[in-house]
């Protein structure tokens, strides 16, 4: 990828998961080089697991004056893989960009859901993140994919701004950058073929103008527009041979979507579920594990 030009990165993550911070570590580092950068977020008022987007702009030549978010990105960089699924990820790359990946699928099986003309990088980062970092936080781990398939910045130039921001745990966080580095899989630009439609299961949340008077409602969830259980990038699984139904579990969920089914189990509305963790937590004979991915 050129250098002699402003770069637009798009970064796909959920709240809390440090997409921000991927952006604004991505620009330091361009500064450090002597680049001029930008790194700026989207978000409204959501919670941690909802959508979010950061944004970059990286130019080596001249002061960037625009200041709109990115729309047409060189380069896409998803942290959750739950949200291929959810949102038109690439909706605007450019041809000839790059889309990286957090995901356990393989690049053959991510280019049956992908067409078009750019490149694509897969990492599994959120196992890296766990092996190194010892939680599922994977926005510095994806930096090393955005490095290897991009060279948007170089490695070397992380490592102070990781160092500012990290202190101590700056060095394991280098370490996951390095490992997605040096295992993302990438695959070049091979599509010529017609563009794969691709459906998304999410509702469109409506504006403010087209919701009810008094649409929060006493259910499980904010409001009944919007489809909060697909902002979980974990879901809980109950074992039922543990569980003594203390209904700790229904008292502790933030989003009181916890209840006994008319067997005497109890289990989550994954439809409003965020996968916050806090019922596998609280239960104390521990018979609830969080799993991967969104159920
Ligand atoms: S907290 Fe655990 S033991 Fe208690 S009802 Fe929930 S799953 Fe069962
Ligand atoms: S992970 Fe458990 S506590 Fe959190 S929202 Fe889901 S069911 Fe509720």
């Amino acid at each position: 990828m050129k250098q002699d030009k402003t770069i637009e990165i798009r970064w796909h993550g959920r709240g809390g998961q440090g997409a921000v911070t991927s952006a604004e570590l991505t620009a330091l580092a361009a500064i450090h080089e002597g680049k001029f950068a930008q790194a700026f977020p989207s978000f409204g008022p959501e919670r941690r697991g909802a959508p979010v987007l950061a944004f970059n702009r990286i130019s080596s030549g001249n002061p960037i004056r625009v200041r709109s978010g990115v729309t047409k990105p060189d380069i896409v960089v998803v942290l959750d893989p739950g949200l291929v699924t959810l949102i038109n990820v690439t909706d605007g790359l450019k041809p000839g960009g790059a889309l990286i990946v957090n995901s356990t699928k393989s690049v053959e099986e991510l280019q049956q859901e992908f067409t078009g003309d750019w490149k694509l990088g897969v990492v599994d980062a959120t196992s890296i993140a766990r092996e190194l970092l010892k939680v599922n936080i994977v926005n510095t781990t994806m930096l090393g994919a955005l490095i290897k398939v991009t060279g948007a910045i170089k490695l070397e130039s992380l490592e102070e701004p990781l160092k500012e921001r990290f202190g101590a745990r700056a060095r394991s966080n280098f370490e996951a950058c390095m490992k997605a580095y040096n295992s993302i899989v990438i695959s070049e630009i091979t599509t010529s073929g017609p563009k794969k439609e691709k459906s998304f299961k999410t509702e469109k949340a409506l504006s403010w103008k087209d919701l009810k008077v008094g649409c929060i409602v006493t259910e499980a969830g904010n409001t009944k527009q919007f489809r909060t259980g697909d902002w979980k990038s974990q879901h809980p699984v109950w074992d039922d041979a543990k569980c003594i139904k203390c209904g700790i579990c229904s008292l502790f969920c933030p989003e009181g979507c916890v209840s006994q089914d008319k067997d005497g189990k109890f289990r989550g509305n994954m439809y409003y579920c965020k996968g916050c963790g806090i019922c596998s937590h609280e239960c104390w004979p521990q018979a609830i594990s969080m799993v991967e991915g969104v159920e």
